[in-house]
């Protein structure tokens, strides 16, 4: 245990952790890396450090500058926060569909919030296009600089998994990992750990969870990008190749209905005590698929992307979930035994 000089430094080098309802299940080793302990409470406080980082050596920006980004969330607290300890003001779209939650979070590490109407990637008012255009009409006028993050196809995103991630799986598990899984919002998560451990040992077996409602799985398995269906998980599920996942390719490919993630979901939190948010869901899901393919006696690795908390309102939620036809866990309703 040693002392981090500030918040920039305490991210990352997060716990690994065994997930002992779905290990006893599958007779497999399934670790989950902790990324909701993150200051900004998520994975993405990583990517959103590597993407700071790059533009400040690039010269892009300055002290006093501003980051703009358009994010379901997660990427927008962790520039808050990296920008409140660099310096930075910092600009989020994000879709209004996003959780209360993640918004309140937003605005209380101080972004400005942009909240637009949820459309597809092609049409030029999706998030991701208006933060691009905010961002090159600030860098005109900001003295000190204004530079767009652009998580999807900046690749200082998937650098910092391949630096970080990957390498910290490596030596956390003494380099006795089978196989990594994990859904992609940007991809910088899946294809930045895949380079870092196929680096160490080619033939760990990186599979993809996707959820309903993305493209990849059917890219990866037909070549053709194809959706159906939807998800109520946030943060996750991709239409497209981003550059992030230029280059990349999972070796094992899992499509994964919100029932099937979610019960997994209440299982670790009712049993292992882990409150975990829906990208999780996925992930944990994926974890025991890819169990049961490769069979007992191996070690997987996937991501608990976020908290639970920061969905309250939507996957904790019973009337939520029943508008969703999703089934309802009994201990969530169950009200207090004790009388006062
Ligand atoms: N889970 C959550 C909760 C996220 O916010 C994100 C990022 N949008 C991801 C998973 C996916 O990570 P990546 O962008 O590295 O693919």
């Amino acid at each position: 245990m040693t002392v981090r000089a500030g918040l920039i430094e305490a991210i990352g080098s997060t716990p690994l952790i065994e997930l002992k309802t779905l290990s006893a299940a599958t007779g497999c080793r399934i670790l989950g890396k902790a990324e909701f302990l993150n200051p900004g409470g998520s994975i993405k406080d990583r990517a959103a450090l590597f993407i700071v980082r790059d533009a400040l050596d690039r010269g892009l920006i300055q002290p006093g500058g501003v980051v703009v980004e358009g994010t379901a969330g997660n990427t927008g607290i962790g520039l808050a926060v990296v920008g409140n300890a660099l310096g930075f003001r910092t600009v989020i779209v994000i879709p209004e569909t996003q959780s209360q939650e993640k918004k309140d979070t937003l605005r209380l590490v101080g972004a400005e919030l942009v909240e637009v109407p949820a459309v597809p990637y092609a049409n030029p008012n999706n998030y991701v296009k208006v933060s691009g255009r905010i961002a090159a009409k600030l860098a005109s006028s900001e003295p000190n600089g204004a530079i767009w993050a652009n998580q999807f196809d900046n690749v200082a995103n998937r650098r910092a998994h391949v630096e970080t991630t990957g390498p910290e799986i490596w030596e956390q598990t003494g380099g006795a990992v089978d196989g990594f899984v994990a859904a992609v919002g940007t991809g910088g998560t899946l294809a930045g750990v895949a380079e870092a451990l196929r680096a160490r040992r080619p033939d760990v077996v990186i599979a993809l969870a996707d959820p309903l409602g993305a493209a990849l799985h059917s890219y990866y398995t037909t070549g053709e990008l194809k959706a159906h269906g939807s998800s109520i998980t946030e943060g996750i599920g991709q239409g497209r190749v981003t550059a992030n996942l230029d280059g990349f390719r999972p070796d094992v490919s899992f499509q994964i209905a919100d029932d099937e993630a979610i019960a997994l979901l209440f299982d670790v939190l009712e049993h292992e005590g882990l409150c975990l948010g829906g990208s999780s869901a996925i992930n944990l899901a994926g974890a025991v698929r890819l169990a049961r393919q490769l069979g007992p006696g191996h070690t997987i690795v996937t991501v608990l992307a976020d908290s639970g908390t920061r969905y309250q309102s939507k996957l904790f939620n019973p009337d939520f979930l029943r508008s969703k036809n999703l089934p309802v866990p009994a201990w969530l309703e169950r009200r207090s035994t004790v009388d006062r």
